[in-house]
């Protein structure tokens, strides 16, 4: 037995006879070929004798042998099949009184002449018992169908499961096999308890077949032994199940149909309906160009679509007279039987997985597993090491650690096992997730803004025209209004002229990076460049008074917008520009004090210089007052004790100052690139400050017309436009061009500067 496809063995069973028409049928010495020759009358008298002859090549041709071999050669390798898993038909057809009943159930009164169904029944109860290995469960059913009517022939008994309350229906299952629904299955537990059933069941059969005047010949009976295995010795959540189907068909003799007078053609059909459905099926599935079988045509083709197209190991024994007298017949079945045998099956193993002992057995080895993981911890000191479904307080720590991961304030999040890695990625998602929601609030806000604006202009310039309008701008020094900007800009200024010069004058002092109002720039563009250049300065610079923010009106509040520079750009330091936010202190740090170094250098310079020039005057004085007064015997001059300690007091003081001149060079090189790499990294800060809130906050018509020098609002610094105010003599940008048609795209420009930054790790 195997899961390839394998054609449907055919027997041809020859019914003993004294009168067997050895002319007509020859037996070949294969044991597997018959000869038919023969002789048909036609009605028109001898004159036109046709004769023909056939030879069907089947499996095996049983002729005169005895019930116990018949069941060798067809039943017994299909019952050993079933133990293996895989389904098993026999079916007997033929001609009525051709001996398929003899052969299926043989005779009840003679032990030696039953047939194949008790002598499966013995076979199975016999493997039952010697594969000890093993438990088995063995259920019958019987089914009767006469006339598209299915009857169950075991329904009396009530003890067995499905018990049969209604009309019994053909359902197909899920792999493709068939049950009958309705159809009681009885547990039997030895041979003698099946074969009582069998008997019970042909009893009904017969009583039936007198209350309703029916013929037993006309209908088919298909016994099915349901065996269930499971393996006694391997706690396997598997099993494997199989059916046994032997089959007794309904005689299959013809009615012969004349046609109307000078027809010569003659139709014959079965005299069983069933049995010409069947004939399709079996013609549609020995035609492989054929993709539909008719097996839903009759009860008994559907009952049996398992046994002749599906998984299955299928037998069939056609039973035949040895008589001249019915060629005919015998002839019929045989052409049947050679058709059937070129119908192919697929038996496959039926295994199955019982869901609870599954779902124990997998109890069990994540118990073992468990046990095992906590030894190997153990083993190797992995205290605290956690491998169940982490707790919420275990949780919130990954939550925790994520978030001062992003904040930089946790260089690292240790990695302890899987599930908290997968936490720590669900912590990021969530993160994420919550920064694009908050992102679609906003940009949701900003078109429903534009919508307002669009569709309520006279309200909108009502605001803007108000003297007394003051946005966020004026109330928190850098957010972002509606109001005209050059207008309060200009408003501003006139109000606060002293201060606007003051700030500016300080800040060019402190910072290469002057702060210049430019026209076009609004006071917010202004206030947000002071911030950028103070940036080392942890207070912000607050423009307005209290008294201000008191008195006028709010009309970001009223109308939302993007969010204020000032505070989009405290969240982008500590989010997405905390690295270079990073950089840019830690060279700001170096800046400082490479400077202060440089203030000590100076000092210690001019004090060297100023001591060697008391020094020097102070020698000049002493040779000046004892010339001459300590002569060699060579007539050179010699230096007294006092004389020689201001010569090595000045040529140390020279030491010193020579060194410190060269430290003191080294050290204003090293602040002057200092002082550039600050400036690179400001200039980063703000453009990548500008592009994540050009993406973030302004839908794209904005950033477009912020570009192309259209009105600028408030808060929308064109980045170009900041980055001229860098006049340190070292700007890596070029100036825009005044013409806006030769101004490429500012963000696809500052994005290129940010790559090529990256490129080459500045
Ligand atoms: P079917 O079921 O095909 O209508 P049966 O099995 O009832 O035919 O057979 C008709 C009769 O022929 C029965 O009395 C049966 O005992 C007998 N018979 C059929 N085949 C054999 C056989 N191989 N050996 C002896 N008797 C047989
Ligand atoms: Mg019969």
């Amino acid at each position: 037995m195997n899961t390839q496809a394998s054609p449907v063995q055919v027997y041809v069973r020859i019914r003993p006879t004294a009168s067997f028409a050895h002319e007509l049928i020859e037996c070949l010495p294969d044991q597997q070929t018959l000869s038919i020759r023969w002789r048909k009358d036609s009605k028109k008298g001898m004159s036109n004798i046709q004769l023909n002859s056939w030879l069907f090549k089947l499996n095996g041709v049983l002729h005169n042998v005895s019930q116990e071999e018949v069941y060798d050669c067809v039943a017994q390798s299909v019952v050993l099949g079933a133990f293996e898993g895989f389904n098993g038909t026999v079916m007997c057809f033929g001609q009525t009184g051709a001996g398929k009943t003899y052969t299926m159930t043989g005779a009840a009164e003679a032990y030696k002449q039953r047939g194949i169904i008790p002598r499966v029944l013995q076979q199975v109860f016999h493997e039952v018992e010697h594969r000890t290995d093993q438990t088995f469960s063995v259920h019958l059913s019987f089914l009767e169908i006469y006339n598209e009517t299915m009857v169950d022939l075991l329904s009396a008994l009530k003890r067995g499961k499905g018990v049969n309350n209604g009309a019994l229906g053909v359902v197909e299952e899920p792999g493709g096999g068939v049950s009958i629904k309705g159809l009681t299955l009885h547990l039997v537990h030895n041979e003698e308890e099946a074969l009582n059933l069998l008997f019970e069941g042909e009893m009904n059969r017969i009583i039936g077949e007198h209350a309703l005047n029916k013929n037993s010949s006309r209908s088919h009976c298909i016994f099915t032994i349901h065996i269930e295995s499971r393996s006694r010795t391997l706690s396997d959540a598997k099993y494997i199940t199989s059916k046994l189907n032997l089959v007794d068909l309904a005689g299959s003799e013809r009615l012969k149909k004349s046609g109307s007078e000078g027809q010569v053609q003659r139709e014959a059909m079965y005299i069983n309906k069933s049995l010409s459905f069947l004939e399709q099926a079996i013609l549609a599935l020995s035609d492989s160009r054929r993709e539909h079988v008719p097996f839903r045509q009759s009860k008994l083709t559907h009952a049996l679509k398992d046994s002749l197209g599906g998984n299955c190991n299928t037998v069939l024994v056609a039973n035949i007279y040895g008589e001249a007298s019915q060629m005919e017949e015998t002839l019929s079945t045989l052409r049947f039987a050679s058709r059937m045998k070129c119908v192919q099956t697929k038996p496959s193993i039926n295994e199955h997985i019982d869901p609870v002992l599954q779902v124990k057995k997998l109890q069990k080895e994540i118990q073992f597993l468990k046990e095992e993981l906590s030894t190997y911890n153990t083993l190797t000191y992995r205290v605290g090491v956690f491998n169940e479904i982490l707790s919420e307080t275990q949780v919130a720590e990954v939550k925790s650690q994520v978030q001062r991961y992003l904040s930089g304030s946790l260089n690292e999040i240790p990695i302890v096992n899987v599930t908290q890695i997968q936490e720590v990625f669900a912590q990021f998602k969530k993160v994420v997730l919550e920064k694009e929601e908050k992102l679609r609030e906003l940009q949701l806000k900003n078109t429903l803004v534009e919508k307002a604006k669009i569709t309520t202009p006279s309200s909108v310039a009502e605001m803007q025209d108000s003297s007394s309008t003051v946005g966020e701008v004026e109330r928190c020094g850098y957010g972002l209004g509606l109001a005209d900007s050059s207008q309060r800009h200009q408003q501003d200024i006139s109000r606060k002229p002293t201060k606007q010069k003051r700030t500016s004058r300080r800040e060019a002092a402190l910072n290469p990076m002057p702060t210049v109002c430019r026209s076009g720039a609004s006071v917010e563009t202004e206030q947000f460049l002071n911030q950028v250049n103070q940036m080392s300065e942890s207070n912000m610079v607050t423009h307005e008074s209290e008294e201000q923010q008191r008195t006028e009106p709010n009309l970001t509040e009223a109308v939302s917008s993007p969010p204020p520079k000032a505070d989009a750009f405290e969240d982008f330091k500590a989010e997405r520009g905390s690295e270079i936010n990073r950089i840019l202190k830690e060279n700001k740090a170096v800046l400082l004090e490479r400077r202060s170094r440089l203030h000590t250098l100076t000092d210690v310079i001019n004090a060297t210089k100023r001591d060697m020039d008391s020094i020097a005057s102070e020698l000049q004085q002493y040779r000046g007052q004892s010339q001459g007064q300590f002569v060699s015997a060579e007539g050179e001059h010699v230096m007294d004790e006092a004389e020689l300690s201001l010569v090595m007091q000045l040529r140390e003081l020279k030491n010193r100052y020579r060194k410190t001149y060269e430290e003191y060079n080294s050290t204003k090189a090293e602040v002057s690139y200092c002082q550039h790499l600050v400036n690179q990294c400001r200039i980063r800060l703000l453009t990548e400050f500008e592009s994540w809130y050009n993406e973030s906050f302004l839908l794209p018509d904005q950033v477009l017309s912020v570009l192309e020098g259209g009105p600028i609002r408030p808060g929308h610094v064109p980045v170009d436009k900041a980055l001229t105010l860098e006049d340190d003599g070292q700007k890596p940008f070029k100036h825009p061009p005044d013409n806006p048609q030769e101004t490429s795209s500012a963000v696809s420009f500052y994005n290129a500067y940010n790559r090529s930054l990256q490129r080459v790790g500045r």
